[in-house]
């Protein structure tokens, strides 16, 4: 049978994770949109934290958007966590609160797209059904010599995947592909423990290194951003991005682009009159191609109102969804508190 070796390696070597034990098919929506873009080791106290808080569909289809802004942060891609809201209602208004199991269904609601649809349909139905991530198109590029750009030939690869699926336990295989591809079929693959070398038509023609073939990325650019953390009586300024904007919904300190003159923009953007106290330590963040480095300085000033900023309690910092950078600083300015 094509593909018993993956079934095999993966029941022998399979890594446990608590969205891996006879999951339903909102366990698998949600873990597999914190997945995406992030390591599972990470995610794993997040998914708990999930579900204890929103156990089930209809919990999540009735929380406030601030609550699942705020169980999200750390985890970046905020509109994943406004989707699965936006989804969840959808399923209570338009399916009785349970996911459906046909591909075509699941594709109508709000955030969930042709991975999550195959990972739902395979993981918690069983059903025969293509979860084409970026491990698995690493896998199968290599496996069957896919010598087209992955993501334009996705069709194509999702067409080949379901010939290689079995019809009797496919979820299992399914898995298991996803599982070579993080463990073993890695950007480095490590042909010589792989379960199937020896059908693999990339090894056997030496290509290994050169599939996946992918598009070219853009290229990562670097910000500098002076952070201001201005106390005034046991309040800091903070801002909450607008929606629409990036970082829509979440709280950050007041920042500026880091050069000379940083402190008179501060002046410019605050109108309030800062007295330096100390540096944090830097800060990294990152967002599509940008990759931000964060200098926060600690100042204190007056606490005049200052528009389009709020001054608020530092205790209160842990009830804010904070962009992850600006947390990571938050988080830096409790420990003062200790
Ligand atoms: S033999 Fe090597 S290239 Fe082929 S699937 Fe296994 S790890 Fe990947």
């Amino acid at each position: 049978m094509a593909l018993e070796e993956v079934k095999n390696w993966f029941l022998a070597n399979r890594r446990e994770f608590p969205w891996r034990e006879n999951p339903s098919p909102y366990e698998v929506w949600v873990s597999e949109v914190m997945l995406q873009q992030t390591r599972a080791s990470v995610v794993v106290p997040y998914f708990l934290r999930w579900l204890t808080r929103f156990p089930t569909l209809e919990a999540l289809s009735e929380a406030q958007e601030d609550e699942v802004i705020k169980l999200w942060e750390g985890l970046g891609y905020y509109s994943r966590a406004r989707n699965l809201l936006a989804g969840a209602k959808e399923v209570v208004a338009n399916y009785g609160g349970a996911l459906p199991d046909t591909l075509e269904e699941l594709l109508k609601i709000k955030g969930i797209g042709s991975y999550t649809a195959g990972a739902i349909l395979s993981f918690a139905f069983h059903k025969k059904a293509a979860a084409l991530d970026a491990n698995v198109m690493r896998v199968l590029a290599r496996y069957t010599l896919f010598q087209e750009e992955v993501t334009r030939g996705r069709g194509k690869l999702e067409k080949r995947l379901l010939d290689l699926l079995p019809e009797e336990e496919p979820h299992i295989v399914m898995e298991g592909l996803i599982e070579l591809g993080a463990l073993i079929c890695q950007k480095e693959p490590k042909c010589s423990i792989c379960p199937i070398a020896s059908n693999c038509l990339a090894l056997e023609k030496g290509m290994e290194g050169e599939l996946p073939l992918l598009l070219k990325r853009k290229e990562t650019v670097t910000l500098h951003r002076l952070v201001a953390c201005i106390e005034s009586e046991g309040f800091f300024l903070l801002k909450k991005n607008e929606k629409g904007k990036i970082m829509a919904d979440l709280w950050e300190f007041p920042f500026v682009e880091k050069g000379e003159k940083s402190l008179e923009l501060f002046d410019k953007l605050l109108g309030v009159k800062l007295t330096l106290q100390r540096e944090l330590p830097l800060e990294k963040q990152f967002f599509t191609h940008y990759k931000v480095l964060l200098y926060p300085n600690y100042f204190l000033s007056d606490k005049k109102p200052v528009e389009g900023y709020e001054w608020v309690l530092k205790k209160d910092f842990l009830k804010l969804p904070f962009s992850s950078g600006h947390f990571r600083i938050a988080r830096e300015l409790l420990k003062d508190e200790k």
